[in-house]
């Protein structure tokens, strides 16, 4: 998925007085009709132990209502198990982040095409502060040896809580392929590390960068760098999140520049380089 800009909530104007009554009103009468109504067993699938753990830190919440298709529906469970038990816990080792505090409940939504409320033909996510919107074909509906899962909005999630970004997919080729190898997806894995080694030693590279439009150069620079020092140690990826200063700049030259102090202290100087030769100003 390309990029996915968060959700912003938005507040509801303020009912007047007849507009609150009439609210009640009507929220009375769903609710004797929810009495009423034999209530779905299965919705929302609600998370809140793994095997080995019988509370975990964070619940889940996965609503399918918007799934048709029974041979989706029937993979919503092991979907929401995997984000809980697996997925999880795998950017927590990564990441080094306890996320209980900012979201004590993850909500994901998932959608059959034609319930997908965005626009169509964007991206089939979006990720919120503590929730994610996915289209059935990007979660549910994922084949994989461990079964469906999704590793980009958790990660949105995750990353919400290490300030501003210079880029909104910053750190996501290397922390997604290190969840593929955590959770034991090793095809995934192996399918993502032999992509991000062509895009990362692509001979164009050096024209590509000559094409882009200046402001884009550093942001370029510093996923490329991000994506050679996890080729040549995987352990990488986990220094990045523990030397990151945490920061919020509104400035895009502040914010490249608290990454590339970074990315020069995991490589021991190493990325200064190739990130000063390719539009990042000393920092
Ligand atoms: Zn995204």
């Amino acid at each position: 998925m390309a990029d996915s800009p968060r959700m912003r909530p938005h507040l509801a104007s303020r009912p007047g007085r007849a507009r609150r009554a009439a609210a009640l009103l009507s929220a009375l009468a769903a609710g004797a009709l929810a009495a009423a109504a034999p209530l779905r067993a299965d919705e929302p699938i609600v998370v809140t132990s793994c095997p080995g753990q019988q509370r975990i830190a964070v619940t889940f919440r996965l609503d399918c209502s918007h799934v048709r298709d029974p041979a989706a529906r029937a993979q919503c469970r092991p979907f929401i198990e995997n984000q809980a038990c697996k997925v999880f816990p795998a950017y927590r080792r990564i990441t080094g982040i306890d996320l209980e505090k900012a979201c004590p409940e993850i909500t994901y939504t998932v959608y059959d095409k034609d319930q997908w409320p965005h626009p169509q033909g964007g991206e089939g996510g979006q990720a919120g502060r503590c929730s994610a919107e996915l289209l059935s074909q990007f979660s549910v509906l994922i084949d994989s040896a461990v079964g469906p899962y999704d590793v980009h909005e958790l990660l949105h999630i995750y990353q919400s809580q290490i300030g501003s970004l210079p880029y909104s997919h910053i750190l996501f080729g290397p922390s997604q392929l290190e969840a593929r190898r955590e959770i034991g997806d090793r095809y995934g894995y192996e399918a993502g590390f032999a992509r991000l080694k062509k895009e990362v030693f692509d001979p164009n590279l050096e024209q590509q960068f000559a094409r882009m439009k200046p402001e884009l150069r550093c942001p370029m620079a510093e996923v490329n760098e991000e994506a050679r020092l996890y080729i040549s140690d995987p352990k990488a990826v986990y220094a990045y999140y523990r030397e990151l200063e945490i920061g919020w700049q509104k400035d895009q030259a502040q914010r490249e520049a608290r990454f590339n102090r970074m990315f020069a202290k995991v490589s021991e100087g190493r990325a200064k380089k190739f990130l000063l030769e390719h539009g990042c100003a000393p920092w």
